[in-house]
């Protein structure tokens, strides 16, 4: 099946074509400057920019794949969970292509089209395990089909991109924090200052990384109070502890899921990662010797399908579509939606 997809629940407003495994187009219109002088997105900002831009992403990627609303097989768009004004423009935008053109339409879990991305680049098969983790999400899902996800714990607090973020933030480093700290921490002593690993100790999957910060942001006053202000290689010490913090508490909990995961016993055994964070080096790194260690495939999809794109939309609805799913003019905006609640999370118009 050709499947148009329309995703548009962050910040992001993104259309994208995809046939088979094949991305035909996928098109990513940020809204990284209209957000800047905040400091954060603003929904209110981010629904009209959204309003504004979701035509000229469809046109965009129904031509650079060099096709027509008429020779796609069905719409799919992201319908949950994210800001409710940017869903709700992408939904309708979706509804009014689809009334135009009798084109069946599909509705997706933003959530689970990270979570059906390998499947998308690499062909994997279920189930497998996946590790979310970006500026807004941290969790352990085992995927077992296209509409069933066991979750196995998340983070209780601030999601790792977040905190990277802040962590730059408090350093003076410029934003999006990630890179800039993980090049900061490559000329850094990770030992210098041992910054806490939060609920290593505690049983299961679950993380927590607002600790971090606050216990960041302490050394960062000792230091300035000491000497009177933050040496460059001070900057770098710092990165390089708290990189090494969340990459180590990444990596136990990952080792733990793994243990729940492997206990199914799949034919194939993989792990993938998805969401910003998982452009950081270290953090492969450590993740990639644990899988090789455990005899798991690692897959890490190329950073433009970890962070939020339409060609992840297009492609589960297109997993959707060809069991048989598809929603009526009801589909509705869901902000909340948990892939893990309800036996067919997927299948609902948004009750
Ligand atoms: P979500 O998609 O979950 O709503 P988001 O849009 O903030 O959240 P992404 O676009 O997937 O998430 O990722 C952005 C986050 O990834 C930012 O917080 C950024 O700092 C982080 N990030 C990007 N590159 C790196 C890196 N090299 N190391 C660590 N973090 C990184
Ligand atoms: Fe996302």
């Amino acid at each position: 099946f050709t499947v148009l997809g329309i995703e548009s629940s962050c910040d992001d407003t993104a259309a994208a074509v995809v046939r088979g495994r094949n991305i035909l187009s996928s098109i990513v219109l940020g809204q990284t400057e209209l957000h800047a002088a905040f400091g954060g997105v603003v929904p209110e900002i981010a629904a009209r920019a959204h309003a504004e831009k979701l035509d000229i992403a469809v046109a965009e990627a129904l031509k650079a794949a060099d096709t027509s609303l008429s020779e796609i097989d069905a719409i799919a768009v992201t319908s949950g969970p994210g800001l409710i004004g940017g869903v709700l423009s992408g939904v309708m935008t979706a509804k009014g292509l689809s009334a135009g053109s009798g084109k069946p339409l599909v509705g997706v879990n933003h959530l689970a089209g990270h979570a059906l991305t390998p499947r998308l680049t690499d062909g994997l098969e279920f189930p497998y395990l996946m590790l979310l983790v970006s500026g807004g999400h941290c969790q352990f899902l085992i995927v077992k089909s296209v509409e069933e996800f066991q979750r196995l714990g998340g983070t209780i607090d601030d999601a790792p991109g977040e905190a990277f973020d802040k962590t730059a933030r408090l350093l003076g480093l410029p934003q999006p924090g990630g890179p800039s700290v993980e090049q900061n921490a490559r000329t850094g002593d990770e030992k210098r200052f041992r910054l806490p690993r939060p609920l290593l100790d505690q049983e299961g999957c679950d993380m927590s990384f607002s600790g971090l910060k606050t216990a960041l942001l302490r050394q960062r006053d000792k230091l300035v109070k000491e000497q009177d202000g933050l040496y460059e290689q001070d900057r770098f010490d710092l990165c390089a502890g708290f990189q090494a913090a969340v990459r180590d508490v990444l990596a136990e909990k990952t080792r733990r899921a793994l243990e729940v995961y492997l206990e199914m016993a799949p034919a194939k055994p993989a792990f993938a990662i998805a969401g910003g964070v998982a452009a950081n080096g270290a953090i492969r790194e450590k993740l990639q010797a644990l899988c090789d260690e455990k005899g798991v495939a690692f897959i890490a999809p190329p950073l433009a399908l970890c962070t939020d794109n339409a060609a992840m939309i297009a492609y589960a609805g297109q997993e959707l579509f060809s069991k048989g799913v598809t929603h009526d003019m009801s589909l509705s905006a869901r902000p909340r939606w948990p892939l893990d609640k309800a036996a067919s999370p997927l299948l609902g118009s948004g009750k």
